[in-house]
């Protein structure tokens, strides 16, 4: 099922990207209400944050700093 995280790594939804990687990536939430604040998405689709494996979370903590 698409969520819409995998809608911005399709494509589907524009996103400005500042990093990206074969596991993740990084994009800036260009919506007027988080005011520039950058998410970190996983391009694998996980239901939840539970979801997610060791490796992914590593991924996104490695891009996060
Ligand atoms: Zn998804």
């Amino acid at each position: 099922m698409e969520c819409i995280f995998c809608k911005i790594i399709n494509g589907e939804i524009p996103s400005y990207t500042i990093y990206e990687n074969d596991m993740v990536k990084a994009f800036l939430d260009i919506s007027p209400v988080s005011n520039g604040h950058t998410l970190i998405i996983p391009k694998k689709h996980f239901e939840n944050l539970y979801d997610m494996d060791e490796e992914t979370l590593k991924q996104i903590e490695t891009a996060s700093q």
